[in-house]
């Protein structure tokens, strides 16, 4: 192999997956087209307020903080929502050009000594049963476990995987630049028929320019005499156009990739998600993006999670590119200058005024209130982990501070050192910490305090991944299904579940076979939650035993006393060995539980 995993393309998205791959000890390269990281056109002009907490959970927000100018960016088809009230560390935006984030993200990548080929394109690949060979422009291929498509709305990476790309044509077409006038325009913005047109002041006698095109579907690279020709079909002139140093055309196209992953191939950003710049949304969705399959990736190329894991990338990121396509396409529409779009207009502005939609939208454009779906359960689960100020025996921590390394966290805020996770140690952090406030959450407001006692939480490594999990609510894919992640569970929430008869859920289709004789499942007791749930299934089918698969022989020792307080015996059967899903081989140990008289 030439790497574990090929990410094609260094633009945002790109960089900043190759940055987690590589704190996560994944051999990473990228294959990038351009010979450096200087951007032509004009692309994304910020970030939002999730975005900086993503690289402050990095320690990097600084270095972004320090060139931009923060701001009151989130808006909703032109009205401004203001986060200066939400309860995080950063109740704004940043004003930052996308050559200088892409440069300052980059530099942060260089310091982890991630490979950029440069110069070369990715042409095609093609998989098999072990790996990807990645096809390159210059006649040579690279051999990856994985391959990453973050190469832009035009991803090849897609097209060569055969995934569907469905979505809306475009209905308008503008083209955005910097020129020089030879005679003095209109300045400001103009709306008509067309569509929004504007004209302002740059710097060094450069001047700003946006215009409809009057005709859509233009596939090549827009040139100065199509910029004439869009500036003479509204102004009558184009006002002696020339020197571009800028020239970038975009439309309201919206697509959104079938699926985000074909097998050893993914996709993430542009690759994945397109559709009208409006609210400033694309970046900032991609890098997101990034973070959320970055630890996923690198738990499967390191052998500790099966590459089923790869699928939740999908389940958890699709609908939130599939939420902006969907507000992109109400503010385009809401953008068109006809009479009656301008009231409905006027109307969306005025119940932008009230508190509860103006909350609700202010935490949607700003990233804030993403919630993957993880099931029924506390208002925090699935959501980000607030910045929490903590009280550890080192002293006062913040909690983004202990995710520099990218690595999970184990926040116990129960009783000090009563959590032995030694199994897991390479992987996962313990902390004993006390938090005295509240927590709020963006959108939500105060949510009731999660924890007791007796509970702790359970942070996955990322941002957006870092759903907060009680006890019986073992996050989804953390820890590996098949390597005993029950343990982290805790003992005293498996007695709680146990205790309190909680109905359980979730029995997914081909996990168990259910007769009324038995049920044989296998890598069951890797999540507590449905471990359970098979139990009450099985005595709700009058099952007469169930045999249960775990990899690790101290799983037992934990599930063994919740099955007993569920009313079922268990008996420890004598261990084989298996092939897991990342092809290591396990300890697999069978436990024989019949069903209580
Ligand atoms: C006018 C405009 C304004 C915008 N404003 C905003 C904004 O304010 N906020 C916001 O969040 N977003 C904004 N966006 C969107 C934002 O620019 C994109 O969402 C973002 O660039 C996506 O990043 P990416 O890394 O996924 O893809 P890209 O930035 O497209 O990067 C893809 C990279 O892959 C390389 N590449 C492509 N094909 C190959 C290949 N075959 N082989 C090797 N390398 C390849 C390219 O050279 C490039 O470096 C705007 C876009 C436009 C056009």
């Amino acid at each position: 192999m030439d790497a574990d995993v090929i990410v094609v393309g260094a633009g945002p998205t790109g960089l900043m997956l190759a940055g987690e791959l590589r704190l996560a000890g994944v051999d990473v390269a990228i294959v990038e087209r351009r010979a450096g990281q200087d951007l032509t056109g004009s692309r994304s002009r910020g970030l939002h307020s999730r975005t900086i907490e993503v690289l402050d959970q990095r320690g990097i927000a600084d270095r972004f903080l320090s060139e931009g100018q923060v701001a009151q960016v989130a808006g909703f088809a032109g009205t401004r929502l203001d986060i200066s009230g939400f309860p995080t560390r950063h109740p704004y935006g940043l004003a930052l050009l996308q050559k200088d984030f892409e440069r300052i993200l980059a530099g942060w990548v260089d310091e982890l000594h991630v490979p950029i080929h440069r110069e070369r394109d990715v042409t095609g690949f093609v998989q098999d049963a072990t790996g990807v060979d990645v096809q390159l422009s210059d006649g040579t291929s690279l051999r990856a476990d994985y391959l990453v498509g973050c190469d832009g709305g035009r991803s090849v990476v897609r097209k060569a995987a055969g995934i569907e790309f469905p979505g809306w044509e475009p209905t308008t077409s503008t083209l955005i630049a910097e020129v020089h006038l030879a005679e003095e325009p209109q300045w400001g913005v103009h709306d008509d028929a067309l569509g929004r047109h504007a004209f302002s002041k740059l710097e060094g006698g450069l001047v700003g320019v946006l215009v409809t095109e009057r005709h859509v579907g233009h596939t090549s690279e827009p040139t100065l005499r199509d910029l004439s020709e869009a500036l003479v079909a509204v102004w009558g002139t184009d006002y002696g156009v020339h020197s571009p140093t800028s020239l970038t055309r975009f439309t309201d196209m919206a697509r959104q990739a079938a699926t985000y992953r074909a097998g050893r191939v993914l996709l993430a950003g542009d690759a994945a998600h397109v559709h009208y710049p409006v609210g400033g949304q694309g970046l900032n969705t991609g890098v997101q993006d990034a973070v959320n399959l970055g630890w996923k990736l690198a738990q499967v190329v390191n052998g500790t999670s099966p590459d089923s894991l790869l699928d939740t990338y999908h389940a958890e990121r699709h609908p939130v590119a599939a939420r902006v396509l969907r507000n992109t396409i109400a503010q385009v529409a809401l953008l068109r200058a006809n009479d009656y779009v301008k009231t409905l207009g006027d109307i969306i502005t005025e119940l932008l005024t009230i508190e509860e939609p103006r909350r609700r939208f202010a935490a949607m454009i700003s990233g804030l209130d993403i919630r993957y779906d993880l099931g029924e359960g506390h208002p925090l689960l699935g959501r980000r982990m607030p910045d929490l100020d903590l009280v550890t025996a080192n002293g006062p921590l913040r909690v983004f501070a202990l995710l520099h390394q990218a690595k999970p966290v184990l926040l116990n805020f129960g009783e000090t050192g009563k959590l032995d996770i030694t199994p897991w140690t390479q992987r996962v952090q313990l902390f004993d910490a006390q938090h005295a406030g509240e927590w709020k959450l963006p959108g939500l407001g105060q949510v009731k305090h999660l924890l007791r006692g007796d509970e702790i939480d359970l942070c996955r490594p990322l941002p957006h991944q870092q759903d907060l999990v009680r006890g019986q609510h073992v996050s989804r894919g953390f820890l590996p299904e098949s390597h005993g992640g029950i343990e982290i569970g805790t003992r005293q929430a498996m007695f709680e579940f146990a205790s309190l008869g909680q109905k359980p859920k979730q029995i997914r289709p081909g996990e168990g076979r259910w007769t009324r004789h038995g049920c044989a499942s296998d890598g069951l007791a890797g999540n507590f939650g449905r471990a359970a749930a098979m139990l009450a299934a099985a005595r709700r089918a009058n099952a007469a035993m169930v045999i249960v698969g775990f990899a690790v022989p101290q799983v037992g020792n934990v599930l063994a006393p919740a099955m007993y307080r569920l009313g079922w015996s268990c008996e420890r059967q004598s261990g084989s060995t298996t092939e897991s899903a990342a092809s290591k081989p396990i300890r697999h140990v069978p436990m024989i539980c019949p069903a209580p008289e």
